[in-house]
């Protein structure tokens, strides 16, 4: 080892030696503490029973080797185990970030650790154990609702398990509740009652209601299995031998109403993360939190894909982060914080300023970086070729299609003698074509239609020619029906698209599509993608990937080309630069080292929660978050009249949300924040007080003119004293540009 080389790796070692060290306590917890244990031996048995039921419906065999949790998974549990169930615990304050390969089973390992939390909150504390334990948040909806389907599994077989032994469970059943924008799901009864009626009158089932089928039996759902009034909102099974269904009459433990999760707090809840800005206009939303009830307040925050927390939406995040940190210590709780990322890079700055906590990877990096112990590079995987392409005297429009339909050609002319032909066109058949904007998927739709097919025509009839002039010598009858279909297919391409302009639901339909191999009517040739495919697309099937002019960041260019060879196919990313675009032609030009050490090139994700124009944006909102929420004092609509400065109550809060953005502000900008609240504390004051003085009343949002309002919309700044989002996602305002 060279002299510079030996601190770094003593730093290495000795944060592996603290992962081994937690891990051993996590034992010893589970070896001292019957409690735990037993917490624990639910949670397990929740999670095999739910894979078992899994197979069970997909009428799969058992798994012959049993089932297992992978050594990643459970090192992980062993590692929390004590910081989760502790408030005490060293660890307690420290973000857990889980940083492994997609694929490696992230999701089941926090769901593992969130059903034991469950357990064990139920049996130290049977009648306060409900409500809301942890919350899960996501950031991209159409993932939101396929992991919720996914977790509801788990949680229903934890139900089960309660309902055998209420005794020590507690009453109140296992839940889970789905808290996402209006776009996604109902956030009113009224607003079910209307989706079902629409079935009612023969449309298929809205996919705002989420649910499809049983999650527990599979069983479909038509109109009957959505339970809706203008009062309240349940799903029902009716599958006779179903452990959930029978007469139809019991709610199934998860709903996605928002009104429904007011009224009944879930066990855990889902969301995604621009919902939570929602907090600073309903009332009801803190129910969440342990208001209004004796249960305890959630003590778990999972965040999923930390690094897309970036950017203007991660920097007004942190904003509101500091207020639902700051709730959740006013109700006496150190909440615990895990998430997972696919790059730590300067995630000790993100971690410091979104949560203002430390952090610890797990697991640690290795002395070499292609071994963690859990996680090994596989140097006998081909893995992916990348081949960079320039058309230097082709337009960006152009220069797609001789690579297209070369690409669907190729395996065609390459394995049409070989005995494994249809293997090894199911291999390289379907190609997902990877663009930087909704505009360039419509271009290239085009393209399909016109160039591409033209190219594949002039391609088969060459490849024809060639055949004809070779038969003569050794091949007199080579093509089979089934080439001139291989053929034609080429020409003619099945062309899906995946991007945010449709529905979840179509999205997910394609999804499904992609699954289907060649042979079959269904399989898709083409599919043309945004950066939607860059997150959650896991089909193990595909392995073409064309990327039509290089992605902005070099994080969304490896994110994205990972989607294709992930299994024993070795993946083919061929990177289609365009000759007008600086960007592509200086990755042309430096095509070998950039791809020999690209993650070098990872752009390091930038938040910034406490500039002026950010906290100009959201520093109200969590001031009103923390006001409202943390007690009902100040939480009815009309209430925001009744704000005083002096009042003990507030100074506590105030303080208490000084205090924790402080632990996240930058050190040079120490006390502008604490300023700059102290400022807007005096501004609603004044506020409170002027309209006491006019004997008008001080809503946060009126309904009607009868009253002031404390918050209003962007679009109508004058309607209010504070401008304020509705929803994380429209953080960026457009300017308006005059003409002189
Ligand atoms: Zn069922």
């Amino acid at each position: 080892m060279k002299d510079d080389e030996v601190e770094p790796a003593y730093r290495i070692r000795s944060r592996m030696k603290t992962a081994v060290v937690r891990m051993k306590q996590g034992v010893a917890l589970l070896a001292s503490d019957t409690v735990a244990f037993e917490a624990f031996r639910l949670a397990n048995q929740a999670m095999l029973n739910q894979m078992q039921q899994q197979d069970r419906i997909r009428r799969k065999a058992s798994h012959r080797e049993g089932y297992q949790w992978r050594p990643f998974q459970l090192a992980f549990l062993l590692v929390v185990l004590e910081s989760t169930i502790r408030d005490d615990d060293d660890f307690r304050e420290v973000l857990d970030l889980i940083w492994f390969p997609t694929g490696g089973g992230k999701t089941e390992a926090y769901l593992g650790l969130i059903v034991f939390l469950i357990a064990w909150r139920r049996l130290t504390c049977p009648n306060r154990g409900g409500g809301t334990v942890a919350v899960m948040r996501y950031t991209l909806r159409l993932l939101t609702s396929q992991q919720f389907v996914r977790a509801t599994r788990i949680i229903f077989a934890l139900e089960l398990l309660r309902r055998k032994d209420p005794g020590r469970l507690g009453r109140e059943p296992v839940s889970i509740g789905m808290w996402v924008g209006r776009a996604s799901t109902p956030n009113t009864f009224q607003q079910a009652v209307d989706q079902i009626q629409g079935i009612r009158g023969g449309a298929a089932p809205p996919n705002g209601l989420v649910l499809e089928s049983c999650p527990w039996c599979g069983a479909t759902f038509d109109e009957c299995n959505y339970q809706s009034s203008e009062t309240g909102f349940h799903f029902v099974c009716t599958n006779p031998t179903c452990a959930f269904g029978g007469n139809g009459q019991a709610p199934l433990p998860c709903n996605v109403v928002d009104e429904a999760l007011y009224a009944h707090p879930p066990s855990l809840l889902i969301g995604t993360i621009d919902k939570f800005a929602r907090l600073a206009w309903e009332s009801r939303a803190g129910r969440f939190f342990g208001r209004d009830s004796d249960n305890l307040t959630p003590t778990l925050v999972i965040q999923d894909e930390l690094h897309l927390i970036t950017g203007p939406l991660g920097s007004v995040a942190g904003l509101y982060e500091a207020a639902l940190d700051t709730l959740l210590q006013m109700h006496g709780v150190r909440p615990k914080y895990i998430a997972s990322t696919a790059t730590i890079r300067m995630a000790k700055e993100q971690v410091r300023s979104l949560y203002g906590r430390e952090l610890a990877v797990f697991p640690p990096p290795g002395l070499s970086c292609d071994d963690s112990y859990f996680a090994r590079t596989d140097c006998r995987r081909p893995g992916r070729l990348y081949v960079g392409y320039l058309a230097p005297k082709l337009g960006s429009r152009q220069c797609l299609a001789p690579l297209a339909a070369t690409t669907l050609f190729g395996p065609q002319v390459l394995f049409e003698d070989h005995v494994e032909r249809n293997a090894l066109l199911e291999a390289w058949w379907t190609q997902v074509v990877y663009h930087t904007s909704l505009r360039a998927v419509g271009e290239s739709h085009t393209s399909y239609l016109t160039d591409v097919r033209d190219w594949a025509r002039r391609l088969s009839n060459e490849k024809k020619d060639r055949d004809s002039s070779e038969s003569v010598v050794h091949k007199p009858e080579s093509t089979s029906e089934g080439q001139n279909g291989v053929a034609s297919r080429a020409a003619n391409p099945q062309i899906a698209q995946l991007t945010s302009r449709a529905t979840a639901k179509d999205n997910a339909a394609t999804f499904n599509q992609l699954e289907r191999p060649f042979g079959t009517d269904e399989c898709l040739d083409v599919v043309l993608a945004t950066n939607m495919v860059s997150v959650g697309l896991d089909v193990s099937r595909l392995a073409v990937m064309l990327v039509n002019g290089q992605p902005l960041t070099t994080a969304e260019y490896i994110q994205t080309s990972s989607r294709v060879g992930r299994a024993e196919v070795p993946g083919l990313v061929l990177v289609n630069y365009h000759r007008h675009q600086a960007r592509s032609l200086s990755h042309y030009e430096s095509f070998r080292p950039f791809h020999e050490s690209f993650f070098r090139f990872v752009a390091p994700t930038s938040v910034t929660p406490y500039t002026y124009q950010v906290r100009l944006r959201a520093l109200h909102a969590a001031l009103v978050i923390v006001i409202r929420q943390a007690d009902t004092s100040l939480n009815g609509n009309a209430k925001a009249g009744e704000f005083k400065q002096g009042d003990p109550g507030v100074q506590v809060k105030i303080e208490a949300l000084i205090q924790r953005c402080k632990r996240a502000e930058p050190t040079d900008k120490a006390g502008q924040t604490a300023d700059h609240i102290t400022q807007l504390v005096g501004q609603w004051s004044d506020e409170a007080a002027h309209c006491q003085a006019q004997k008008r009343a001080l809503h946060y949002n009126p309904s009607d003119r009868s009253a002031n309002a404390l918050l209003c919309d962007h679009e109508n700044p004058e309607a209010g004293l504070w401008p304020t989002l509705h929803s994380m996602r429209n953080v960026e305002s457009t300017a308006v540009l005059k003409g002189a």
